[in-house]
């Protein structure tokens, strides 16, 4: 299989974008595996600190690693790390790229945990991708009724592009998160708009690929302005667990005396495996 740096690079020239989607068991993994195979595309799994607490990094590997010899393209990452410790741990466990989690650092303070980061993945047998993040989007994959304080609205509060390109040479990562009016979870108030000049400007400023975080709450259109401005990887959590909750309400309450999980949670797989599907369809622009 292709190495994760080489598929991101492709995409990037191609002005393509991986759907990175996070799980929180082996259903959501079965259905990320399914739009794997049926649409050929490669695509992220992805699972975060609190994800993995409860299905381990290590069972999402073997799993994973099951699916693609049966024609899926999975690569695993670790989302939303914020310890040098849980880095090492992700990296043990076979993450292909782990997500550094610095933002609500000050910039020197995140510059040094990400260093640290990367450090370490040099020392691995394998090669792993470390992202860094700069710029503070909210820490929360559900349903917020306002935007969280600190999450920057308008553009000048937003990452800079001499100060995210100061943070990608200082740190040596392979990707960047930057801050551009998206924000983890969904606002019931008013989803804030994605700065698509400014996703082009930093684009622009920096060489390694962008990545997009809190994709949940937006539109199709808003993706694929975002993917044109330069965005290489998507991240989707929030709509996948409403999608997967209320699924599973629906599926229940629709056969009560239904007591096979096998039965009642397979059509919640395939609600999923169709969303997905839909999704890396239209990051891959095709
Ligand atoms: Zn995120």
């Amino acid at each position: 299989m292709q190495a994760l740096r080489n598929v991101i690079e492709d995409y990037k020239k191609q002005s393509r974008a991986l759907g990175h989607f996070n799980i929180s068991d082996s259903n959501q993994l079965e259905a990320i595996a399914r739009a794997s195979k049926e649409t050929h595309l490669p695509t992220i799994v992805a699972l975060s600190e609190g994800e993995r607490a409860f299905f381990p990094i290590s069972h999402a590997k073997a799993l994973v690693d099951i699916y693609n010899e049966e024609g899926a393209q999975l690569y695993l990452s670790a989302d939303h790390t914020y310890s040098v410790e849980k880095v090492a741990a992700a990296f043990h466990d076979g993450v292909d790229a782990v997500v550094v989690d610095g933002a609500q650092r000050l910039f020197d303070e995140n510059v040094a945990l990400v260093r640290q980061c990367v450090a370490l993945g040099k020392t691995q047998n394998r090669e792993v991708l470390v992202e860094g993040e700069l710029g503070y989007i909210g820490t929360s994959s559900t349903v917020l009724p306002t935007l969280p304080e600190g999450v920057a609205v308008t553009e000048d509060m937003m990452t800079q592009p001499d100060r995210l390109n100061d943070f990608v040479l200082q740190t040596g990562i392979d990707l960047v998160a930057p801050s551009v009016g998206n924000v983890h979870g969904i606002v019931t108030s008013g989803q804030p708009k994605l700065a698509i000049d400014l996703i082009g400007r930093l684009a622009q400023m920096v060489d390694v690929p962008l990545v997009l975080h809190g994709g949940s709450g937006s539109s199709d259109e808003e993706f694929v302005q975002a993917i044109e401005a330069g965005v290489s990887i998507i991240h989707i959590n929030t709509d996948i667990r409403l999608l997967y909750r209320n699924g599973l309400q629906d599926s229940i309450a629709q056969h009560p005396d239904v007591v096979a999980p096998y039965k009642f949670i397979e059509p919640v797989v395939e609600t999923l495996k169709a969303y997905l599907a839909q999704k890396m369809h239209l990051f891959a622009r095709e």
